[in-house]
């Protein structure tokens, strides 16, 4: 399952974090997800619950920030914010068209990425 391994990664980030500042307990971890990491954020909320039960992240609120997927057209070299389709989260297949010139020719730029941006932790 996808959602629980990127859960159980981000759970280390922030139990690491913790560590270095002496913190007993997380209680809030602020993430941001690109949209096309086709991550579902509610089976990533899940995951976490069960990545972090009987850690020091136990009952810790996960914030979730999505952040749109942009393109860039290989043809005319503009940028398009792109979304996903349903099927995309079905298939896992990603095809975006350039939205001024509409070329398929082109190339994911942002969206791929997820990271810890912040976490709350108590002393
Ligand atoms: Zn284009």
């Amino acid at each position: 399952m996808h959602e629980f391994s990127f859960a159980y990664n981000i759970f280390k980030v922030a139990e690491a974090t913790a560590i270095k500042y002496n913190a007993k307990k997380i209680s809030e971890v602020y993430l941001e997800i690109g949209e096309l990491t086709l991550i579902v954020p509610d089976l990533l909320k899940q995951s976490f619950k069960m990545a972090t039960h009987g850690s020091i992240a136990e009952g810790a609120e996960l914030v979730i920030e999505i952040l749109p997927g942009k393109i860039q057209c290989r043809d005319c070299g503009k940028i398009s914010t792109v979304t996903l389709s349903e099927e995309s989260y079905l298939t896992g297949l990603q095809l975006f068209q350039c939205r001024h010139c509409e070329s398929k020719n082109t190339e994911i730029i942002e969206g791929k990425k997820a990271n810890v941006k912040n976490i709350k932790i108590q002393e």
